[in-house]
């Protein structure tokens, strides 16, 4: 690994460091409000179309690399990131103000995660490889010869997010699927972490020089979302935009691709709640240890993670777990937030909450005055009538704040259920004398939600080939796909058809004799 430990407070462009000439950010220290260096210059849109332009010139390379090498490149990204480890994890703590047990959790989830496309890379099944036999003879018809595989869109933009400093940043899940799939990255990065954004894009950097691939492969961008993020999402050669954010972020993103000459797809992670559902079975039998459980969930990471329990919904009666709930809440210390502006909103959603008519406080967690963007842990309660009258009680408040509400009945659950926006996830806690209450439920819960859960609590997301991290809107912008796992590379392909085409002339994943060995379907059938 030769990527240098020392911050110099560039954008990455391909192979140069170029320092922005607009104004000045830094990371700030959000428990101690401490500036830290080094000072970042932002961008503007010429620094968008050099990079954007090298990510063109590179894509007809990169996009021609053997499966085998690019699947090596991936594996350089993550050990050089690996590589980093304490220097990265103390800038990451320093600049988001998250734990460092969580951090190196994070760190192995990122670098597990480029593994795993290096894995996906290197198998070729996301090639999509399809054959269909000719019939020279068929009537009235001759049937063609057609064969089909997967291409990459083109260049890739990412906007990281707050939330996740490494895994759904710089290196995080939409850049592996993307450069897995064959295509440039250009990274715009979060302005609250970009310390770390360099440290990880140094070593994105270095293994691209280490695997002799053109410098247009990766390159890093500081700038303000609404001008250089607009420009970047507007520039002709960018192909698709992964994002993940806020709702308002990722709305104007979308309407930025959709009035291009060119529109192109955007997939914007936003917003959810992520409804569980408390079955009486379940309150009954468990009420005191699920309010415990549930506590930690939402106060894990100060409740800022996408698949934060935001809405509980009470069938039956709560009272025990509402007491264990609240107490634990009342136990939870006060926690760093993200940022100043993420603590802003947060105790905007909190204080709408406290002033709702027909809502009622439970417990409120401790402060710390020595934190400076400190979030306070709540718990709300209402019932499902007024729920139903007022629309806002649904919005996310993100951070760890919930609010349960007693439901009358399984009629005004599913009245409940039909009026809520798209979610990444919603759970359900039963018993066995709720199964027949959940196969109800399962048909309203799957056009709801990208996850449903039996049990458990939606924290916590699984990297694998069968985790679905998406859903309907707000939850996404894009609700067939998924931003974590393997399917995620799905976003950035296409497939395209050859049609009575030479063998010479076809893909090595089309011939007949497969040399790739990439798993195929001919005639419909595995082969
Ligand atoms: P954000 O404000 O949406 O910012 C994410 C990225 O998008 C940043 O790089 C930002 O650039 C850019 N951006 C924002 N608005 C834009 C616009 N109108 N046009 C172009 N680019 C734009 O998200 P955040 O800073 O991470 O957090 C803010 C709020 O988002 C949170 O309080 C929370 O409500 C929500 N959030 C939700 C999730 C979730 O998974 N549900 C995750 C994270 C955040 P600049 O920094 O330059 O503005």
């Amino acid at each position: 690994m030769t990527a240098t430990l020392s911050l110099t407070g560039s954008m990455l462009i391909g192979a140069s460091d170029v320092r922005g000439s607009g104004s000045e950010i830094r990371g700030v220290n959000p428990a101690t409000g401490e500036q830290l260096e080094p000072s970042y210059g932002l961008g503007d849109s010429s620094d968008v179309d050099r990079a954007v332009s090298l990510a063109w010139q590179a894509f007809p390379v990169y996009r021609a690399t053997s499966l085998e090498s690019r699947s090596a490149f991936l594996k350089t990204v993550a050990d050089n990131i690996d590589a980093l480890g304490d220097t990265l994890v103390s800038r990451v703590v320093a600049e988001t103000g998250i734990p460092e047990p969580r951090v190196r959790m994070e760190l192995a989830r990122t670098t597990n995660q480029l593994r795993l496309f290096a894995s996906v890379a290197a198998g070729g099944r996301f090639l999509g490889a399809r054959l269909d036999t000719s019939d020279p003879n068929r009537t009235p018809l001759p049937k063609p010869d057609l064969r089909q595989r997967k291409v990459p869109l083109g260049p890739v933009a990412v906007f990281s997010a707050s939330n996740f400093p490494l895994a759904f940043s710089v290196a995080g899940g939409d850049t592996a699927s993307a450069l897995a799939a064959g295509a440039p990255v250009v990274v715009k990065a979060h302005s609250a972490h970009p310390g770390t954004s360099e440290l990880v894009g140094r070593a994105i950097r270095a293994a691209v020089q280490e695997h002799g691939l053109p410098e247009g492969v990766f390159s890093l961008l500081f700038g303000d979302g609404r001008r250089l993020g607009t420009a970047l999402v507007k520039h002709p050669r960018i192909a698709a935009v992964g994002f993940t954010g806020s709702r308002s972020g990722g709305l104007a993103l979308v309407a930025a691709a959709a009035s291009r000459p060119v529109p192109i797809p955007v997939y914007a992670e936003m917003s959810s709640v992520n409804p569980v559902i408390l079955l009486p079975g379940a309150l009954a039998a468990n009420g005191a240890s699920l309010g415990t459980a549930f506590v930690t969930s939402l106060t894990t990471s100060a409740g800022q993670l996408c698949t934060n329990p935001g809405l509980v919904f009470a069938l039956g009666d709560p009272g025990e777990f509402l007491a264990a709930a609240g107490e634990a809440v009342q136990a939870a210390p006060g926690a760093a937030m993200l940022s100043t502006n993420i603590q802003k909103s947060y105790v905007e959603g909190f204080t709408r909450l406290v002033d709702a008519a027909g809502v009622t406080e439970v417990a409120v967690g401790g402060t710390d005055d020595a934190i400076t963007a400190c979030g306070q842990a709540g718990l709300f309660v209402t019932d499902g009538d007024t729920f139903l009258a007022e629309h806002t009680l649904q919005e996310e408040v993100f951070g760890a704040t919930s609010l349960v509400v007693r439901v009358r009945d399984v009629t005004q659950l599913e009245q409940i259920l039909d009026t809520l926006e798209g979610q990444l996830t919603a759970t359900v806690h039963a018993d066995e004398s709720d199964h027949d209450t959940v196969a109800e439920l399962l048909p309203r819960l799957e056009l709801l939600a990208g996850r449903v859960l039996y049990g458990g609590w939606p924290t916590g997301v699984e990297v694998g080939h069968a985790v679905v991290h998406g859903g309907p809107f707000p939850a996404t912008s894009a609700p067939s796909t998924t931003s974590v796992g393997t399917l995620a590379i799905e976003r950035w392909l296409r497939p395209v058809a050859y049609q009575n085409m030479p063998s010479a002339l076809l893909p090595d994943e089309l011939k007949d004799d497969n040399p790739l060995g990439v798993p195929r379907l001919r005639d419909g059938a595995a082969e």
